[in-house]
């Protein structure tokens, strides 16, 4: 068994990124500067939103945060992007989900400017995303691509079975996976809660997503030999540890990595890519490589 190593992958992604970063510094250009929408005070969201401005801090970004109070209005929320959308300062911005759910997410989502929407949530985007035009990817199945290819594993012809069809992991992931490209070239199926025969698809899969938001869902008895096991799932579960918490996957771990050839740990697997995939959407927004 191989331990897919995110954080040296991210960092090595990030290095990459921080070169770039330096030319355009040398070419006298301005710096990307990715800025983050924050409403209310969700304490995960809080959480991102601090690591992507570390992140940004690491390669030699600019990054900005417009904190909201929770009553925002979806009027004021509207202003502010319509401030990001013309502020030639701003390369590229995300809007933290969830939203207060006083706030229409889709009417949100669909008022960015897809030339900033480096979250690749934008209807534009994903509709570019299925076509295989240039746009910007949704940063958590980027994240999954640039693993499963740094970490060299063959995915041509292989039998790929994704946990979860939300649209921000499990769909754009079966779409990415399916592509007519050799880093791609699966054969998909994508499950959800009405999936019948789970466990016997789970079985057939030679890499497994798991996307489903559900602590330890997946166990020993429902992978093969062989498999690779890609955990995007991250929960924070009580335990009699010191700490009183551990931090798990969809995956129960300890059982299922004896039988993998890949797996990714939680945390330090697909979470540092996730972050990465914003940096690479904000540098493409800066150097105008989309649109
Ligand atoms: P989500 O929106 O809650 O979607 C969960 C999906 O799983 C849904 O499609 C649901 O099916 C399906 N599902 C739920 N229970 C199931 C079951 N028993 N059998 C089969 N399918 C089932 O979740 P998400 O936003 O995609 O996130 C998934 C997990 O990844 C969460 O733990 C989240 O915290 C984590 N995450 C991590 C990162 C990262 O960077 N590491 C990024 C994003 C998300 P239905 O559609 O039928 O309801």
């Amino acid at each position: 068994m191989k331990l897919i190593d995110g954080k040296a992958i991210a960092n090595a992604v990030k290095s990459e990124i921080a070169n770039e970063v330096r030319k355009m510094i040398d070419a006298e250009q301005k710096v990307p500067h990715l800025a983050a929408v924050l409403v209310g005070n969700d304490p995960a969201s809080e959480t991102y939103i601090a690591s992507k401005e570390r992140a940004c801090k690491e390669v030699g970004f600019t990054s900005s945060i417009y904190k909201l109070s929770e009553q925002t209005t979806e009027n004021e929320l509207l202003k502010t992007i319509d401030f990001l959308n013309n502020d030639d300062e701003v390369d590229g911005y995300i809007v933290q989900l969830p939203l207060p759910k006083h706030i229409d997410t889709n009417k949100i989502i669909s008022a960015i400017d897809p030339k900033k929407d480096v979250d690749g949530f934008h209807p534009q985007n994903v509709g570019r995303m299925v076509m295989d035009m240039p746009c910007f990817l949704p940063a958590t199945p980027a994240g999954i691509m640039t693993l499963l290819e740094r970490s060299n594993i063959e995915t041509e012809g292989k039998h790929c079975v994704v946990l979860g069809r939300s649209n921000i992991v499990g769909t754009p992931a079966a779409i990415l996976l399916s592509r007519n490209s050799k880093k791609a070239n699966c054969t998909v199926t994508l499950c959800h809660s009405r999936t019948k025969n789970l466990k016997e698809l789970c079985l057939s899969a030679d890499i497994l997503i798991a996307a489903i938001g559900k602590p330890e869902f997946v166990t020993a008895d429902m992978v093969k030999d062989g498999v690779v096991v890609i955990d995007v799932g991250i929960h924070r579960v009580e335990d009699n540890s010191e700490k009183g918490y551990k931090i798990t996957g969809d995956v129960k771990f300890d059982e299922v990595a004896p039988k993998c050839s890949f797996i990714t740990p939680v945390p330090g697997g697909v979470g540092p890519t996730t972050i990465v995939s914003l940096l690479t959407n904000t540098l493409k927004a800066a150097k105008k490589e989309v649109y």
